[in-house]
């Protein structure tokens, strides 16, 4: 264990469409999250992670952020991430070419319940044109709100997001390793089909399975005999028999239901045809496993 290591949970928050995924994925130098011009794809909680040899930065790029069932608090060694007050450091993104409204100022309410550091990142400077304009409106934000820190960004082109990285990292503090490293630079398309499976289970069977179920993506390759085909072997976890039946279904009807939903979405988001491979496994007691969450790779959330 290195003693220097340091950590932490960084919520990315703003309205949609002012580029939270976009900056996730530029920080974290890789594709985690999905991006289209519009709002609102970001359907799911998706954690970028930047891991080095000295710290590790837990992005989570939300459109809300998800209240946890369940004690991860163990396993992590900290409170588990129940709200923006259980984050270490929240990033604030606005659309730096929009004017200061009531959208905003309703976010700014949110985050006065909250004693979390917040640094306000305009982004989209590439696109201001009048600078005094800029000027203005940011004078609304750091008047509604003290920041402890504005940023000034462009995270399309990469501006200034060296110094925002900077900054997060200076304010990371002594803590765990709470991902393996590799776990998501190998694919974060795994993550993101098992964040669909899961959202389409939970769909599907709402009330019979809580929400003790988790999903993980255990091979993504081409078919043997189609290129333009990838199989994708992927694992439903409950924790009980009883659970297992219910995802299954009679006659493997739901199990099928919740395989045919999400390889739509899968297919229109990857734009390239897969075939899913979905199995259902009962793990007991499987959230108190440490072995088991980071093979997971997520917390569980609703
Ligand atoms: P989110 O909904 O907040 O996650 O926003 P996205 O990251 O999905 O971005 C929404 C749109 O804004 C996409 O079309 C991005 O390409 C675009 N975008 C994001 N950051 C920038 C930026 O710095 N400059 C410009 N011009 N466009 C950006
Ligand atoms: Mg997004």
């Amino acid at each position: 264990m290195n003693d220097n290591f340091r950590s932490g949970f960084v919520a990315v928050i703003g309205r949609p469409n002012v580029g939270k995924s976009t900056l996730v994925n530029t920080l974290i130098g890789r594709k985690v999250s999905i991006i289209s011009p519009k709002p609102q794809t970001t359907r799911n909680q998706i954690k970028g992670i930047y891991t080095t040899p000295n710290e590790q930065i837990i992005f989570i790029d939300t459109p809300g952020i998800h209240k946890p069932r369940h004690e991860l608090g163990k396993f992590m060694n900290r409170s588990a991430l129940t709200t923006l007050t259980d984050v270490d450091l929240i990033l604030y993104i606005v659309d730096g070419s929009l004017d200061y409204g009531t959208g905003e100022a309703y976010v700014i309410e949110r985050l006065k319940k909250t004693a979390v550091p917040v640094i306000l990142t305009v982004n989209k400077i590439d696109l201001i044109k009048n600078k005094n304009r800029l000027l203005e409106n940011v004078i609304k934000y750091t008047a509604a709100y003290n920041f402890a820190a504005v940023y000034y960004v462009s995270a399309l082109q990469g501006d200034n997001m060296d110094k925002l990285l900077g900054e997060v990292s200076a304010r990371m503090e002594p803590g765990p390793k709470y991902y393996p490293g590799e776990e998501y630079s190998a694919s974060p398309e795994s993550f993101i089909i098992a964040e669909i499976i899961r959202e389409k289970a939970l769909l599907l069977t709402r009330e019979e399975v809580p929400h003790s179920l988790a999903v993980a993506t255990e091979e993504i390759k081409p078919a043997e005999d189609n290129p333009h085909l990838i199989d994708v072997r992927a694992t439903i976890y409950v924790e009980r028999s009883s659970q297992k039946k219910i995802i299954i279904g009679s006659g493997g009807q739901m199990l099928k239901e919740i395989g045919t939903l999400a390889r739509r979405e899968i297919v229109m988001l990857f734009g390239q045809k897969i075939f899913l491979d979905l199995w259902v496994k009962v793990e007991t007691d499987w959230r108190n496993k440490t072995r088991e969450l980071r093979r997971l790779g997520y917390f569980l959330e609703n």
